[in-house]
């Protein structure tokens, strides 16, 4: 039987690779990624010669429809995302979902690793035997509803968020959770990671007073 492989890759330091996703994707036909330079990065950092397809979002049907001949013919592919878990708030969830339906002698087989959301859980020093993921937050229509959801839940939440809309995020979170403790991970893994600690009003200072670069997780904490 032969697979498609959802393999988890870093979200920024390189040596967060494990042995099992270097095996696989040394062994596969081809490589299914996000952006070709950013795969191409990783896939020279490890001497990867196997060869690679740009997928994502935007893929069209011809796209989709070569992918799954090429599993229907037998051969073994894998799917890696820009940063992180494929399938975590990016296009791999739809792809698993079309092989699912269209050649399901396929195996789906996850190899896991890093991911931004549980690096962030881990270090957050809340209760995280339960919490809500809530992805990217809108950029315009639901985000009232989005920022009721984070303040009313009795479980930490943790969302996404890029540089450009953080500041405006979070001001426009305070507002609906004044006071409350939330951790901010800033390019974790990587060599200007900085965690932001404390009360929202304190982080948005202290991020304000940083330049605002990378790539941003929000934790925070349940309501009580
Ligand atoms: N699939 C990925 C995962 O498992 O983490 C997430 C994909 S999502 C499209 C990309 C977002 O993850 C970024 O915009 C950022 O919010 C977060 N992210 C990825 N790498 C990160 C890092 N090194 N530090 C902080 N956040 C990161």
């Amino acid at each position: 039987m032969n697979k498609l492989y959802l393999v988890a890759t870093p979200i920024g330091n390189l040596k967060d690779l494990s042995f099992r996703a270097l095996e696989v994707l040394k062994e596969v036909d081809l490589i299914l990624c996000e952006d070709t330079r950013v795969a191409k990065k990783l896939l020279a950092h490890y001497q990867i010669k196997t060869p690679i397809l740009s997928y994502h979002q935007h893929s069209r049907i011809k796209k989709i429809n070569y992918i799954l001949s090429l599993l229907k013919m037998g051969k073994n592919l894998a799917l890696i995302s820009d940063a992180g878990t494929p399938g975590i708030s990016d296009p791999g969830g739809k792809l698993v979902s079309l092989v699912k339906e269209k050649t399901p002698q396929v195996k789906i087989t996850p190899i896991p690793g890093p991911s931004a959301i549980t690096a962030a859980a881990s270090i957050s020093g809340f209760s995280m035997e339960k919490f809500l993921f809530l992805g990217f937050p809108p950029k315009k229509r639901k985000r009232k509803k989005f920022f009721e959801e984070v303040a009313n839940s009795k479980y930490p939440v943790i969302f996404y968020e890029s540089p450009y809309r953080i500041i405006k995020t979070l001001t426009q979170l305070a507002f609906f959770i004044p006071g409350r403790e939330i951790v901010v991970c800033r390019e974790l893994t990587k060599k200007f990671e900085s965690i932001y600690r404390g009360k929202i009003d304190e982080v948005i200072r202290e991020i304000s007073e940083d330049e605002i670069k990378g790539e941003f997780v929000i934790v925070v904490s349940g309501k009580i």
